[in-house]
């Protein structure tokens, strides 16, 4: 077992319990490991999901946070491609198998051999489970720590890691680009990620929204047009025309209304995951021939991808900066869709 030191965070204790201070181990760094103090960490709807065990999932105590940048304070001897004082970044895995056919191709999220995500994982060198972002400091192995380009605000980078990835990565594989009609649907942490990278793909790009209020930070964000997709009015002027469906919405929600708006052969890619199961009327989806997909967020790989054409074309989160002792409200804000775009936590307020 490595020695540890201890690290200040926040835990839920129950699936009923607030976030509240907690101390955790964290590993001293061995031969390839990047340690770092965590300076900004992005709130996702699925810590809110974790934390409350929608999902049936989590153990307790949980330590969430996916959304990671921090300076690095101390790198293993073997360590190359970071040294102390850098700026570095964690998404949503800190480790895989590195040996079995998706790792080989690059798609460590889908380890065969079971990726070790940020939180709620098998901690492979503590024993117990893996703690996230939540807290003062983390030890990462260097093939899972990524950079951030320099000229990016690193507060705003943070939901890159996560809400940027899930979106870049389906909008890549199912081809948003110029001539193609790309939905976005729901304007939170990911929608808006999804917006800023169909309209940076050059895509045609239409949010979907059930916030009439949202309708300008939509156009502001890159999207062509706004479909309030409560207005049967409005849905029935883009029915059959998409060739591509984001979907990002956190609960339960029609998607047979969405299937309508797709064109022949298009795709509705999920990555939303709300906790019940959704039923799918067949012939929504059998005439004219359409798909449903799903994504969960992308490889190490793509993750620098991503982050690197976020570089180039200066797109970050918009963001509001929390400090750590809000988190409980802001909780609550993001259940009622009121988040502008994606809370992030200042660690400075963690003591
Ligand atoms: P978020 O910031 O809370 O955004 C969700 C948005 O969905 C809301 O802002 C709202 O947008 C819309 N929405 C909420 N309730 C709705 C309802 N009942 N009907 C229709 N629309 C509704 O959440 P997020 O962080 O973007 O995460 C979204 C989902 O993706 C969560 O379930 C999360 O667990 C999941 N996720 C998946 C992956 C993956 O790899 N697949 C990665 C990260 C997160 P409007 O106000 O515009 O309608
Ligand atoms: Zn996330
Ligand atoms: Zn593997």
């Amino acid at each position: 077992m490595p020695a540890t030191t201890k690290s200040a965070a926040y835990a839920a204790q129950t699936a009923t319990s607030p976030l509240a201070p907690f101390t955790i181990d964290r590993r001293d760094p061995g031969p390839t490991d990047v340690a770092m103090e965590i300076l900004f960490c992005g709130v996702c709807h699925s810590d809110l999901h974790w934390v409350r065990n929608e999902w049936g999932t989590a153990n307790y105590p949980v330590v969430p946070g996916h959304e990671i940048v921090g300076r690095v304070t101390k790198v293993g001897s073997s360590v190359k491609g970071f040294k102390p004082g850098d700026i570095a970044s964690v998404g949503c895995l800190v480790d895989s198998c590195r040996t079995c056919d998706h790792c080989k191709k690059h798609l460590e999220q889908f380890c065969l051999n079971g990726a070790t995500f940020t939180y709620g994982g098998e901690d492979k060198h503590l024993g117990g489970f893996t703690h996230g972002g939540y807290s003062k400091h983390i030890v990462v192995d260097e093939k899972f720590t990524l950079h951030v380009p320099k000229g990016l605000d690193p507060a705003a980078s943070a939901p890159l890691l996560c809400a940027g990835i899930t979106t870049y990565s389906p909008l890549r594989q199912w081809g948003a680009a110029k001539g193609k009609k790309v939905g976005i649907v729901g304007l939170g942490g990911l929608g808006h990620m999804g917006v800023k990278f169909a309209h940076a793909f050059g895509a045609h790009t239409v949010l979907f929204t059930t916030s009439p209020s949202k309708i300008e930070d939509g156009k502001r964000l890159g999207a062509d047009e706004v479909v309030i997709s409560k207005n049967e009015a409005e849905m029935q002027k883009h029915a059959g025309s998409f060739d591509i469906i984001l979907d990002t919405v956190s609960a339960d929600h029609d998607i047979n209304a969405l299937l309508g708006q797709l064109r022949l052969d298009g795709t509705l890619a999920l990555v939303g995951v709300p906790p019940k199961p959704m039923a799918i009327g067949a012939f929504g989806l059998i005439m004219p021939r359409k798909k449903i997909a799903g994504s969960l967020i992308g490889g190490i790989a793509e993750t620098q991808e991503m982050l690197d054409f976020c570089g180039k074309h200066s797109i970050t989160s918009d963001i509001e900066m929390i400090p750590i002792d809000y988190i409980n409200t802001a909780y609550e804000r993001m259940l009622k869709s009121d988040v502008k775009y994606r809370f992030v936590i200042d660690m400075a307020s963690m003591k």
